[in-house]
């Protein structure tokens, strides 16, 4: 009998007429069946998530800091297997999902942690008022998430929604529903009310539609492509509810001559290959000095070339990617490509004749692209990495600033005076000195400007992007 996930609302399953067919993208094999959820069912969850939140804002902070406390350390008890379901629905390597996992319980634990100390202030206005602020939950949020880090994407929206007492709907992407609906199961069990976090199966113009454009949800969240943000910000403009937009990123790392090159070699690399390159927040366009250019490059295609491919269960370096389709779409930027020297990669399939039906692409380096090739420009989403040489800072600048998007960025520098003067000019939500990472940080504030969306994530920041400010003003005489 293959596996069915359901959706799991005011805390049952709920049957669905429809489904769709679960692939594992390794091998292409079915491994079960998932609901696809509509209007009818997202309005149910709606409903419940509408009727639990009053009862779970009105109960004490400490409470609910106590319930996430626990639904962290239950994901921490079932972390192998999520970590393996997260593994086989994504085809990520068993040991990224097994961080992934580590990451999804510190989410609980660090919101536990921090909502006790949010509080409001008082504002001077005068001897004879009391003036002070609240910070309340919206309601009921629905948040609609990507496929490329499930649990984690699904997590860090419901830690910080649910600890400020809102109610969530979720709509995991089409692709990985399982350790959403897994997680939503966790909440029960941690003793987070019924019906304070719903998890909707489906696709994305079915559920997804259906959750931005119902009436009772007050706050959406979405994690996905530039192009699906801008139709939620259509339908939150439409019933004038807030928005908070994750999309997608084009990072840059910008090198320098006086950089530690080993390191940056590592980090480079890193940030590309990690979860087959489909990572919002990939390394994906490597801006270098030209006097360390060839030898940056060399490192690099090194580490490229010594790098395993396999089943993400197998826990190798790099797992296929995430279906066929995200395969053909790599093809199309790497054979479309008309400028610089392909190093490393390109379109050949891996040797390992196992890896045939599998959605496999090997290491891709280019070097020297037109700056305005798409594959320089665009999201690629593969293990695909565009070298860009400059002469001096300015050029470095514009090489760094110069695509729609501006989700992070990292320089690599021994020069202090620098790496803070460039830190102020990079368009990016996050910026990263001698190093890079935004995936684990759960204490940092994350989002994007231009293209890659609005609205911030993660940190203490993002209790103030689930919670609206009222002003209180009291006359005292
Ligand atoms: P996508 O936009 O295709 O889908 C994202 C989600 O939106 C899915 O759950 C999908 O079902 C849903 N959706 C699709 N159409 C919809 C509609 N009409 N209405 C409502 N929902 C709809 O993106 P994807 O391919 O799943 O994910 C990859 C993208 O996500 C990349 O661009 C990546 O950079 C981005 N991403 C961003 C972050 C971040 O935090 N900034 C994190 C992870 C991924």
């Amino acid at each position: 009998m293959p596996e069915l996930t359901l959706p799991l609302v005011a805390g049952s399953s709920l049957p669905v007429a429809q489904t769709y067919d679960n692939v594992d993208p390794a091998d292409g094999a079915v491994i079960g069946q998932v609901a696809r959820a509509g209007a009818a069912e997202v309005d149910q969850a709606v409903r419940a998530a509408a009727h639990a939140q009053p009862a779970w804002a009105a109960t004490p902070t400490e409470q609910r800091a106590d319930a996430l406390t626990r639904l962290a350390a239950l994901v921490d008890r079932d972390r192998e297997q999520l970590a393996r379901t997260e593994s086989q629905d994504t085809g990520k390597p068993l040991s990224q999902a097994r961080a992934d996992a580590t990451v999804a319980a510190r989410y609980f634990r660090y919101y536990g942690r921090v909502v006790e100390a949010a509080y409001g202030d008082t504002i001077p206005l005068g001897p004879d008022t009391h003036v002070y602020t609240r910070h309340e939950p919206y309601g009921v949020v629905g948040c609609i998430v990507a496929w490329n880090y499930p649990l984690q994407l699904a997590s860090r929206s419901i830690a910080a929604a649910t600890a400020t007492g809102n109610a969530v709907v979720l709509k995991p992407a089409d692709e990985t529903p399982r350790t959403a609906v897994a997680l939503a199961a966790l909440a029960l069990e941690a003793g987070l009310p019924e019906g304070v976090v719903n998890v909707v199966p489906g696709l994305g113009a079915e559920a997804g539609a259906a959750l931005t454009a119902h009436p009772q949800v007050a706050h959406l969240g979405f994690v996905g492509s530039t192009e699906t943000g801008r139709l939620v910000a259509h339908a939150a403009a439409e019933r004038v509810v807030p928005a908070v937009l994750e999309l997608g990123g084009k990072s840059a790392h910008v090198v320098f001559p006086d950089a530690d090159l080993e390191a940056a070699a590592e980090a480079v690399t890193r940030s590309i290959l990690q979860n087959a390159g489909q990572t919002c927040s990939a390394g994906s366009r490597l801006v270098v000095h030209e006097d360390v250019r060839a030898e940056l490059v060399a490192a690099v295609a090194d580490r490229f070339r010594a790098t395993t491919l396999g089943a993400g269960l197998d826990d190798p370096d790099l797992g296929p990617l995430v279906s066929r389709r995200q395969q053909e779409r790599v093809r199309g930027y790497v054979e479309g490509v008309s400028s610089g020297d392909l190093v490393v990669g390109g379109s050949a399939p891996p040797e390992d004749s196992t890896l045939a039906g599998g959605a496999f692409w090997l290491p891709t380096l280019i070097d020297g692209v037109d700056p305005q090739d798409p594959i320089a420009q665009e999201e690629v989403f593969g293990p695909v990495l565009v070298t860009l040489p400059f002469q001096d800072e300015a050029e470095a600048l514009a090489l760094a600033n110069g695509t729609a998007y501006g989700l992070i960025a990292a320089l690599w520098t021994r020069d202090l005076s620098r790496a803070h003067r460039l830190a102020g000019s990079l368009e990016a939500g996050q910026v990263f000195v001698n190093t890079f990472g935004a995936g684990g940080g759960v204490e940092l504030p994350f989002g994007g400007v231009k293209a890659s969306g609005y609205g911030r994530e993660k940190g203490v920041e993002a209790l103030a992007g689930f919670t609206r400010t009222k002003t209180v003003v009291v006359r005292l005489s």
